[in-house]
């Protein structure tokens, strides 16, 4: 079974297949382990087990998915140990068709799995201006008073509403007007309580199973009109009320709805109407 971990890893991704004399455990692994790739092309069994232990590294970014397989994986080689090579059958990933340029293309540009939050960025319904934003707000790439002094643009990086370094997750989660954002929407325990914007989106996703779909996209209004209302204080003087920036969520949202289908159409309107 332990042959395969044996072998040099193939320059890319492989799957094997399954043959007739495998073993029983070596056809659960066949049937579990989809994603699991070799961090680099010269990955070795050998260097693998070290110790008379596993220790398998392999790509540093693992998508949820394959951690779980890992975790598994580990749980089955615990009782094994390499054992003398055979040949084993390895195929690329992509076996249908066996070769073409779009699958070597797909090959030589995986960089293993996708940065989550990506997912909850690039939606259509979206506009582009936005899902920069969002992007620069979810890497914490926004130029914050934290940032500029960092940049060594400010020497002041606090927020001037709060005693509290102004970052993008500070702005988003925790200021003055997302408090009394999120405390409408009952999110605000939620808010606070969430390491960074990201999770906090990931969290509501997680828990909101009536609006499915489209917490990304209001999520997304929600952030940027608390960034403009931020902006509006630091370069116009001008104080955002709660009013006026629900006003313009809803505005915002309701535009937006245009660029959607019409069952996410009905959806935004109808969150719209809850504000
Ligand atoms: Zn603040």
């Amino acid at each position: 079974m332990t042959n395969w971990f044996r072998r040099r890893y193939l320059k890319h991704t492989v799957q094997l297949l399954p043959r007739s004399s495998d073993t029983p455990t070596w056809k659960l692994i066949i049937s579990q382990f989809n994603t699991l790739s070799a961090a680099t092309q010269d990955c070795t069994v050998d260097s693998q087990f070290t110790q008379n232990s596993w220790h398998v590294k392999l790509h540093p970014n693992l998508s949820y998915q394959a951690e779980l397989e890992l975790h598994s994986l580990m749980q089955i080689l615990h009782r094994l140990s390499p054992i003398p090579e055979i040949p084993d059958t390895r195929v690329l990933l992509h076996s249908v068709p066996k070769f073409s340029t779009s699958n070597a293309y797909q090959l030589l540009t995986y960089h293993g799995a996708l940065w989550k939050p990506a997912e909850y960025v690039w939606i259509h319904t979206i506009p582009q201006n936005c899902k920069i934003f969002l992007w620069l707000a979810f890497k914490d790439r926004l130029n914050t008073k934290a940032n500029m002094v960092s940049k060594c643009w400010s020497e002041d990086p606090h927020c001037p509403l709060c005693p509290a370094l102004e970052s993008a997750d500070h702005i988003i989660l925790r200021c003055k007007n997302a408090n009394s954002l999120w405390e409408k929407m009952n999110l605000l325990h939620l808010a606070n309580h969430s390491e960074s914007s990201s999770a906090f989106l990931q969290a509501v996703v997680d828990r909101n199973h009536s609006n499915r779909g489209i917490e990304p996209i209001w999520f997304a209004a929600c952030a940027y009109t608390l960034w403009k209302a931020r902006n509006n204080m630091i370069f116009e003087r001008q104080i955002d009320n709660m009013q006026f920036i629900i006003q313009q969520i809803s505005d915002t949202l309701k535009l937006r709805s245009m660029r959607a289908n019409e069952a996410t159409k009905e959806r935004i309107l109808s969150w719209c109407a809850g504000l």
